[in-house]
This record gives C-alpha cells, sequence and structure tokens, in this order.
C-alpha cells in the first residue's frame, strides 16, 4: 500500500542533506563545547556557522541573540515568563495582549501568568478569522500592556497574521511584540528586520530540521530572565549543555529553508490548490480561511456528515497521514474561534481535516491522496445516512 504523509504542520521529514551535516557530531567532534581542550572547541567553527545561517536566515542584525532552545515551547515559555518576571511583576503595565488561536504553548503559558496575577486580554478575530491592526489599536492599552504574542501562521488553518502592522500599533503603544513563527518558516518570507519584531520563537522539525531544537530571535538591546537557571551557556542567557548535532542541523535547515522558498509559495501552492479544487468538488465541502491569506501547504477541510476521527482513521487505512483541526476544541466542546470568525454554517463545521504539504511530497502522491479522499467520504458518508 501506498503511503503519503499529509501532516507537515505536525512535523516534517528530516532533509537527507541535514541528517548527514549532524552525523559527525555524533561520534567524531563530539566534545562538550563549554570545555576548554580541544575537543571542546572544535565544534566551535561549525556552531558559528550554523548560528550565521539563523541569522541569514531570519535577516536579523548582527548586534541581536539568538538563543538556541529545545523547542518553540520552551522559547515560547521564555518570551511570555521573562516579560512578566522583568516588566510585568513589578511594573506598572501589566497586560498580555495575544488572540485565541495561539498555540497551546502560548495559550497556557499566558493563562499561567494570569493565575499569577497577570492580566490577559484575548483579541476578537475578523471576518477573515486573523487579528488585524485596527483590531489591536482598539483593545491595546498605552499604559498598562507589557506584551503583544501573536502568532505569524496558524497551525490549523494556515492563516497569516500580519505581524509587521501588529508589531507597529504594539510599539506605538509602549508594549514588546512576540511572534511565534513556528508555521511561518519555510512557507511564506520571514524578515525580523522588516517586521520589526521583538520576539522571535521558532523549532527546526517544522522546516525539515531535527525534533528537540528550537530557537528564539531576541532584538538587540532587550534581555531576558532566563527560563533555565544552571551553568553560563550562551552567555547565562539559557543554561544546558546545547545539543550541538541539532544545532548543526538546524542552521542547515534554515538555509534550506530560505533556498526551497520560492519553490514552496510556487509548486508546494500549485499541488496544495489542485487537492483544494478536487475537494471542493465535493458536495458539502468547504475549506476555511482565504486562499490568499494562507501559508501555501495548509487545507483545513470541513466535510458535513463526516466526523472528523472517523474519516482520519479511514484515510490511515489507506495510508495516508492527515491530522483533525478541530471545529470543536473536544475536551471543552468550545467552537474553533476560526470557524466562528469567518462565519462557517453550523452544519458544516462538524469536522476538520487538515492536510499539510512540505516540498517532499509529489504530485503522484496528491492524485492517489485525491482519489482516496474522494472513496472516503463517500464511503463514510453512506455509513453515516444508514444509522
Ligand atoms: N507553535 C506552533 C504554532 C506550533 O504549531 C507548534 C507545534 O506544533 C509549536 C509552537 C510547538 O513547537 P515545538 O514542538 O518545537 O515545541
Amino acid at each position: 500500500m501506498q503511503r503519503v504523509y499529509l501532516d507537515n504542520n505536525a512535523t516534517t521529514i528530516v532533509d537527507p542533506l541535514v541528517k548527514e551535516a549532524m552525523d559527525p557530531f555524533f561520534t567524531q567532534i563530539y566534545g562538550n563545547p563549554n570545555s576548554l581542550h580541544d575537543f571542546g572547541t572544535e565544534p566551535h567553527p561549525y556552531m558559528r556557522l550554523a548560528l550565521d545561517r539563523m541569522y541569514k536566515g531570519l535577516n536579523a542584525p548582527d548586534d541581536a541573540d539568538i538563543l538556541i532552545t529545545g523547542c518553540a515551547t520552551e522559547s515560547n515559555n521564555t518570551v511570555l515568563k521573562g516579560v512578566y518576571y522583568d516588566i510585568m511583576h513589578h511594573g506598572k503595565r501589566n497586560q498580555i495582549i495575544t488572540t485565541p488561536v495561539e498555540h497551546p504553548c502560548v495559550a497556557n503559558t499566558a493563562k499561567f501568568l494570569e493565575s499569577l496575577g497577570a492580566e490577559l486580554k484575548i483579541l476578537p478575530l475578523n471576518e477573515d478569522g486573523i487579528v488585524d491592526q485596527e483590531i489591536l489599536r482598539r483593545f491595546i492599552n498605552p499604559d498598562k500592556t507589557a506584551l503583544v504574542s501573536v502568532m505569524w501562521a496558524n497551525n490549523e488553518t494556515g492563516m497569516i497574521f500580519p505581524v509587521k502592522e501588529l508589531a507597529e500599533a504594539a510599539h506605538e503603544n509602549g508594549a514588546l511584540f512576540h511572534t511565534d513563527a513556528v508555521q511561518a518558516i519555510g512557507k511564506i518570507p520571514v524578515d525580523v528586520r522588516d517586521a520589526n519584531v521583538d520576539f522571535l520563537s521558532f523549532s527546526a522539525h517544522k522546516f525539515h530540521g531535527p525534533k528537540g531544537i528550537g530557537g528564539l530571535f531576541i532584538r538587540q538591546g532587550l534581555r531576558l530572565t532566563p527560563l533555565l537557571h544552571g551553568g553560563e551557556q550562551m552567555g547565562g542567557k539559557r543554561a544546558g549543555t546545547v545539543n550541538v548535532p541539532e544545532m548543526i542541523g538546524m542552521g542547515l535547515a534554515m538555509e534550506m529553508a530560505a533556498q526551497n522558498l520560492e519553490y514552496e509559495l510556487t509548486e508546494v501552492r500549485r499541488l496544495r490548490d489542485k487537492m483544494e479544487d478536487a475537494l471542493l468538488k465535493i458536495d458539502d465541502t468547504l475549506v476555511v480561511g482565504r486562499r490568499g491569506l494562507r501559508t501555501p501547504n495548509t487545507i483545513l477541510c470541513s466535510i458535513k456528515g463526516v466526523e472528523g476521527e472517523a474519516m482520519l482513521w479511514d484515510l490511515n487505512k489507506n495510508g495516508i497521514a492527515a491530522s483533525t483541526g478541530s471545529a470543536c476544541a473536544s475536551e471543552s466542546l468550545v467552537p474553533n474561534p476560526t470557524f466562528v470568525a469567518i462565519g462557517i454554517n453550523k452544519d458544516l463545521a462538524h469536522t476538520g481535516i487538515r492536510i499539510s504539504l512540505s516540498r517532499f511530497t509529489t504530485e503522484q502522491e496528491i492524485d492517489y491522496a485525491i482519489d482516496v479522499f474522494r472513496n472516503s467520504i463517500e464511503r463514510l458518508r453512506k455509513i453515516s445516512s444508514s444509522y
């Protein structure tokens, strides 16, 4: 049976060239980079090259910081908790503003800080399912807001947020601006200088790098209380021995993401559109969010009369890996805010199946997936109408 991986917003295959570049750092150049002997200093030039690739990939100025973290969850926690400790905890600015569609590592960290006394404001979405500058301007408080945290692109829908305009509004009101760019890197242009963000989080495994390594861009002149205390690694800004092989891999993966961006914006988009057009030809289906406002690899499709998990298992039986982009957050039965914002008909908002491609997805795989989706929807609709 053919297997097709269409869950690239969850994680991606490691590019074989990235794996190859990491290999020597397990068994040959394995010294602790904080040791003073030659084993310890040998990895330094390679680590410098990896960092240079990250600075270039993000267009970060030389005097900015890029911290190497264990994942984007850590990067996001570092920003929110750091700003809480440094500003909110003892200043008069005590408010954090975010959106209802952030990843749980932002949403739950913000709720935790609320439980410690921070004021949390969750912005409404506009009719496109995003937050725009006008909405932020309406809710930001020039005396109270310390941090605005808005993702660059959403993991379920692929919706792209106007971070440059949002950062501008935050700064005009004396607040710092953080963006979780995990789902943006490698899919759309990401330029920290142009967007003028203060903090930006990323994660290697979403752009064909290894799992368990991430990064945090920090604008020059800013310093955050570290999340992890311990040794003096990374100038005391993030304690813990750095994961050298994965840092090398993340640097190369970032460089390759930039090199392949044009392909993503044209060829991956073409395959995504082909799949999307085929799904929309089936009765009573819809795709969440306007095409032009989404990352080029993502489809969140709602299919009337088909339960999300049943569909997922049926696809899995046919070798296709997709994901449920929940119409309802299952534990709470709260409707997905994007579905509500863009006014999706209740009958259609039963389920969301998320299909996410990558530069490794082939035309033949998409043709196979289209056939499987058609058959699966027909079969499941027959079953559900027989009850
Ligand atoms: N932010 C977004 C938007 C994500 O999609 C994810 C992972 O799914 C994360 C953060 C967390 O990334 P990591 O797995 O590196 O902790």
